[in-house]
């Protein structure tokens, strides 16, 4: 069976309208409330067939002091709060029985937990990433506090109001008849190609970004676009905007500094390397978009 893109699925209800100043406390001292917590970027997972991020208020008091606490919402009725310690808690459980940290791509590609908590995880990390790198008010630098039980940072100096930051991503199947366009970066492992994929600029549309990444890094260009599905990745906090573009010419051109290779490859080819029997090519993780993007295409 094919696994659900990576990091899709969250259950959460957020509470936008409940993030008063108490909705942590209040939390906290729940019984019922449900931790998650990552020592700098790793989750702390109870293990299990599969394991699991959500942890009582206990396993608090095995750890230093936290760094941050934001309420994430509920999730069957019960109360979520994610909680911030320093990285080296992750020691703590190097050769623990019940729990463990791992790096939140293992925990999607092992599927450590399950597929309903990878989205909530991913939350989790991106908002915590963000208030660790923006103490300081990027107006005046003074240092600014949490407001909005973890949804904003205020600076009382200038009054500037900070909220946390989701970065788009265009990422992009292009395609012309019966093949489509994929590329290779130096960093990925051997015999790898994906789909091309850039951040969206400032007063740029989905499309034009499509268009202008698209040219640029391969020289092909692009009529019109669809959009497919997104994906939150939270490396740190992006979201993948997953589109198809209709390529209007055939000759590719690429630098060799951001791809060292680019080419078309036709159904075929993605049906083999899709099910891991073509012999040059690899396809991209099933965890992320552009695997599904491909999977989508060559149904058509
Ligand atoms: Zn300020």
């Amino acid at each position: 069976m094919t696994r659900p893109i990576a990091y899709i699925t969250n259950s959460l209800v957020r509470h936008s309208a409940e993030r008063d100043p108490e909705a942590i406390t209040n939390a906290v001292a729940n019984p019922w409330t449900a931790m998650v917590v990552l020592a700098g970027d790793l989750p702390i997972l109870r293990k299990g067939e599969p394991g699991t991020c959500l942890l009582t208020a206990e396993i608090l008091g095995r750890l230093p002091a936290h760094q941050e606490q934001v309420f994430l919402g509920t999730l069957n009725d019960r109360p979520v709060v994610a909680t911030l310690v320093a990285p080296e808690a992750a020691e703590l459980f190097q050769d623990d029985p019940v729990f463990t940290a791992v790096d939140l791509r293992s925990i999607a590609v092992r599927g450590l937990v399950p597929e309903e908590e990878l989205g909530m995880l991913a939350m989790a990390k991106s908002l915590l990433d963000w208030h660790r790198r923006h103490r300081f008010c990027a107006n005046c630098g003074a240092p600014t506090q949490p407001a909005q039980a973890g949804f904003r940072r205020d600076c009382a100096a200038c009054g500037a109001q900070h909220f946390p930051r989701t970065d788009p991503v265009v990422i992009m199947l292009v395609t012309r008849g019966d093949k489509c366009l994929m590329g290779r970066q130096p960093r990925f492992p051997e015999k790898m190609y994906s789909c091309l994929a850039g951040f969206l600029e400032q007063g740029e549309t989905i499309e034009d970004a499509v268009r202008r990444e698209t040219f640029e890094e391969a020289g092909i260009r692009v009529g019109s676009v669809r959009y497919l599905a997104s994906q939150p990745w939270p490396f740190p906090s992006n979201v993948m905007i997953g589109c198809i573009g209709e390529a209007l010419t055939d000759d590719i051109a690429f630098d060799g500094e951001e791809l060292e290779d680019a080419r078309w490859f036709t159904k075929d080819d993605i049906r083999r390397m899709l099910d891991g029997t073509h012999e040059d090519f690899l396809a991209p993780a099933p965890i992320a978009i552009a695997n599904h993007l491909i999977r989508e295409w060559v149904k058509e």
